[in-house]
C-alpha cells in the first residue's frame, strides 16, 4: 500500500491463488485481475469458490478456522497476506457488503458513524454521515429520521445504509456477496443503479447467482466452475458482453444458457 505503487494497473490482481479449508482445496489457480472503477461479477455454480474467492480479497476467512492460501493476492502490488500486513486496515480499504443487509442495532447514524469513529476519525462526523449516505442513494429517505434505529428501514434500505457503512470509511474497493438476494426486483435494480454510480469513484467485485443481474450490471465477468476434485477454477473472464454473447469456452456456453448449474 506504499505510495510508489498508487498507479499500479489493477485494482486487485491474484496469482496462482489458491485457498484452502483444512486440506479441502477450494480455489485452484486463479489468475484474475481486477479493474479499477469498474464492476466485476464473479459468476457459477453454487459451491464453485466465489465467495471463497471473495472473502479472501478483503481477509474476511482469517476468521474461519483451518482456511489458508498459497499464491498472491496484490493491492498496490503489495500481498495482503505479507506477515506486515494488518488485516484491519485491508478491511478499510477493501470493504464489504453481505447477502443480508446487517445493520447494528443502532441508530441510522451512528450505524454510519460506526467505522469512523474506531479509526478515531477527527473530521465533521455530520458531513461525513451525509456525504456517505447520500452516496448510498439513502440521504433523502431518512435524512429526517438519523435518530431512528437502522433495523427500522426496508431491506432494501438497510441494504443501502450497510453500504453507506461501507463507503464512510473511505475504501477503494467494495466487495459484494450477492447484496440483493435478500431484496425485492425494484430494491434490487436500486442497488444495481446504485452499484453503477459507485463505480464512478470505486472499484466494485459481486458474486451473485442471478446471471440476469450479471449481464446486467456488471462490466466484467469472471466465470468459475468446478474440476473434478471440487476445486473451484476460472473457467473464462473478460468484458461481460462477450462472455453472455460470445463465450469462448463450452462450459461457459452451457453455464450461460442454462445447460446445467
Ligand atoms: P460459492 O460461493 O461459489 O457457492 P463457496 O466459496 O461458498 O462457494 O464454497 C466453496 C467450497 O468451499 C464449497 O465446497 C464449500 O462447501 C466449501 N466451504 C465454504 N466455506 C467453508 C468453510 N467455512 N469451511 C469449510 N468449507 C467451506
Amino acid at each position: 500500500m506504499s505510495e510508489q505503487n498508487l498507479s499500479n494497473h489493477f485494482a486487485i490482481e491474484t496469482r496462482n491463488l489458491n485457498l484452502f479449508y483444512g486440506n479441502f482445496r477450494a480455489v485452484k489457480d486463479v489468475n484474475l485481475q481486477i479493474v479499477p472503477r469498474k464492476i466485476t461479477a464473479i459468476i457459477g455454480p453454487s459451491g464453485c469458490g466465489k465467495s471463497t474467492v471473495l472473502r479472501s480479497f478483503n481477509r474476511m476467512n482469517d476468521f474461519v478456522p483451518g482456511f489458508h492460501m498459497e499464491g498472491e493476492i496484490l493491492f498496490h502490488g503489495k500481498n495482503l497476506y505479507a506477515p506486515d500486513v494488518d488485516p484491519v486496515q485491508v478491511r478499510q480499504y477493501i470493504g464489504m457488503v453481505f447477502q443480508k443487509p446487517n445493520p447494528f442495532p443502532k441508530s441510522i447514524y451512528e450505524n454510519v458513524a460506526w467505522g469512523a469513529r474506531i479509526n478515531g476519525y477527527k473530521g465533521n462526523m455530520d458531513e461525513l454521515v451525509e456525504g456517505a449516505l447520500r452516496a448510498a442513494a439513502l440521504w433523502d429517505e431518512v435524512k429526517d429520521n438519523l435518530k431512528k434505529s437502522g433495523l427500522s428501514l426496508s431491506g432494501g434500505q438497510q441494504q443501502r445504509l450497510c453500504i453507506a457503512r461501507a463507503l464512510a470509511v473511505k475504501p477503494e474497493i467494495i466487495l459484494m456477496d450477492e447484496p440483493c438476494s435478500a431484496l425485492d426486483p425494484i430494491a434490487t435494480l436500486k442497488i444495481e443503479d446504485l452499484m453503477r454510480e459507485l463505480s464512478e469513484n470505486y472499484t466494485i467485485i459481486i458474486v451473485t447467482h442471478n446471471m440476469q443481474q450479471a449481464a446486467r450490471a456488471s462490466d466484467y465477468t469472471a466465470f468459475f466452475t468446478m474440476d473434478e476434485d471440487r476445486a473451484g477454477v476460472m473457467v473464462e473472464y473478460g468484458e461481460t458482453s462477450q462472455i453472455f454473447t460470445n463465450p469462448r469456452d463450452k462450459r461457459t456456453e452451457d453455464y450461460i444458457t442454462g445447460r446445467f448449474g
